[in-house]
């Protein structure tokens, strides 16, 4: 299935499809985590298609979580040509965070990846994707020049330097995925509506109260679950 997406993904760049942000190449492929998949799985699917992507790192657990890439595996992974950004230190949401461990999550992730790698870091991507106006100041304070939302949107978002994004799935079809880059999508329309709901909802019952509601609704729903995450408030659901 991944590899039929790729293959969309590559028609939809042949295709000339305007992009926002004339140096971001359109549709950019992101992934959040740092989890071992993305370098043995995704990478030579990738490769194979001569296609390149960001992989967003939870830098505290490069080298120590089990199954997560370690500093070879991103090396390698930059070397090849894919983009490496920062998802913070701990993946705690940021929007939970005092100023201080915003430091740790948003500036050491930054400096670290930057001293491993010897690349510049510029962008990063919300763990959870939750943020607010102290977040996104914070992560423009700490250098960061574009900063990738769960919103799914390809408009400009708050700030200029935020970016939406789509989650993709492993059952989503292609000609579903298809479908949501045609212009002026309805099934693009409709996701965003949603996101607006569960935003409002999260906001109105808070993170913790919200993600045991969404987990009992969701008890006998065969959707998959995400790459396992240390927060229950699961960012792509
Ligand atoms: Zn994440």
């Amino acid at each position: 299935m991944f590899q039929s997406h790729v293959d969309l993904y590559s028609r939809l760049r042949q295709s000339d499809n305007p992009s926002l942000f004339p140096e971001i190449t359109f549709p950019e492929l992101t992934f959040d985590d740092g989890h071992i998949s993305n370098l043995e799985l995704a990478a030579p699917i990738l490769h194979s298609r001569n296609l390149t992507a960001t992989f967003f790192i939870t830098v505290g657990w490069t080298g120590s979580k089990p199954g997560f890439m370690g500093w070879p595996d991103l090396q390698s992974l930059n070397r090849a040509g894919h983009t490496i950004g920062a998802h913070g230190w701990t993946h705690t949401l940021l929007t939970h965070c005092s100023d201080l461990q915003l430091q740790t999550e948003l500036g050491r992730a930054r400096l670290t990846l930057e001293d491993k790698l010897g690349a510049a870091i510029t962008s990063m991507s919300l763990p959870g994707g939750r943020s607010n106006r102290r977040v996104l100041a914070a992560c423009q304070a700490a250098g960061y020049t574009h900063v990738y939302t769960s919103i799914p949107k390809s408009e400009p978002l708050p700030l200029p330097t935020t970016i939406g994004r789509l989650n993709i799935l492993g059952d989503m079809q292609p000609g579903w995925i298809a479908s949501l880059f045609e212009p002026n999508s309805p099934l693009l329309s409709s996701l965003g509506r949603k996101y607006r709901i569960k935003a409002a909802a999260q906001s109105l019952l808070g993170d913790r109260l919200y993600a045991k509601i969404w987990a009992l609704a969701n008890r006998h729903e065969s959707e998959p679950e995400p790459e396992p995450d240390p927060d229950p408030t699961q960012e792509s659901e």
